[in-house]
């Protein structure tokens, strides 16, 4: 598994909300090295034909005006990108990034989410015609709305976000949906862990990422391929993220 990242993730100044604060990549980065070892893999910003394909030409022009963020942002699409490209390639891969981006729809922008990262990715993969199909697993405690809203014209795109009362019914739904999904080209994961118990989800435990990560990783493998990536998105409760973030990757590698 690799992980893409990039130094500027860890400037704080581009936002004022829960994602931006100070130390969080870096407690994610730390978890991970100890975890690894995994290479470490720098992106590129995506270009404005990617974010063209996936938000309308009103939404990037009203992001003119915010150089930082709109920086940052198509550094953080980018990520994505690399981590799709890796993950063609046979190589599974973790983008270590922010702003997240399963909040930003078409439009807008919203729960400190500015470009649709996983989808940006997927319809950059589409388009070269590498794909034809993608399922979209959002482990986030919040609904993807913006993934939704941005691959709602493609088919191909299959997306869950999984839904229960408790922990156990949580990782049962999950296995039973994809048990019943057909193979597809490619598994692209918006990994947020505010699911966790402490956090605002209060719902999975530590070991709980970890089987969420075995899961994809067994149905990439019953699909016959290893293409699968994973795109951070929230996590808030910083004792305990960078453990959950390498459970998760444990199983998922
Ligand atoms: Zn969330």
């Amino acid at each position: 598994m690799k992980v893409v990242t990039h130094p500027d993730f860890s400037s704080t100044d581009y936002a004022d909300d829960c994602a931006s604060v100070a130390g969080r990549m870096e407690i994610i980065l730390e978890a991970l090295k100890v975890e690894g070892p995994w290479a470490f893999v720098l992106p590129e910003a995506a270009t404005d034909a990617d974010l063209r394909r996936g938000h309308t030409p009103a939404y990037l022009a009203s992001l003119v005006g915010n150089p930082k963020l709109h920086a940052l942002a198509s550094l953080a699409a980018g990520g994505a990108i690399r981590a799709a490209e890796l993950a063609m390639e046979g190589e599974p891969a973790f983008a270590v990034v922010r702003p997240p981006g399963h909040h930003a729809s078409r439009h807008a922008g919203w729960g400190y989410c500015v470009y649709s990262n996983v989808a940006l990715a997927l319809l950059k993969l589409r388009a070269s015609g590498a794909i034809t199909s993608a399922l979209v697993v959002d482990i986030d405690a919040h609904t993807g709305d913006g993934t939704i809203d941005v691959l709602s014209d493609w088919p191909g795109a299959h997306i869950l976000n999984p839904y229960a009362e408790d922990r156990r019914a949580y990782l049962a739904l999950l296995e039973q949906a994809l048990k019943a999904l057909p193979p597809m080209d490619i598994v692209a994961v918006s990994a947020g862990f505010d699911a966790y118990l402490e956090d605002v989800g209060r719902k999975l435990d530590t070991m709980d990422f970890f089987m969420i990560g075995r899961a994809l990783r067994q149905y990439c493998r019953r699909s016959g391929h290893e293409r699968r990536f994973a795109v951070l998105e929230g996590g808030y409760y910083l004792p305990a993220l960078g453990r959950n973030v390498a459970s998760f990757c444990r199983g998922f590698a």
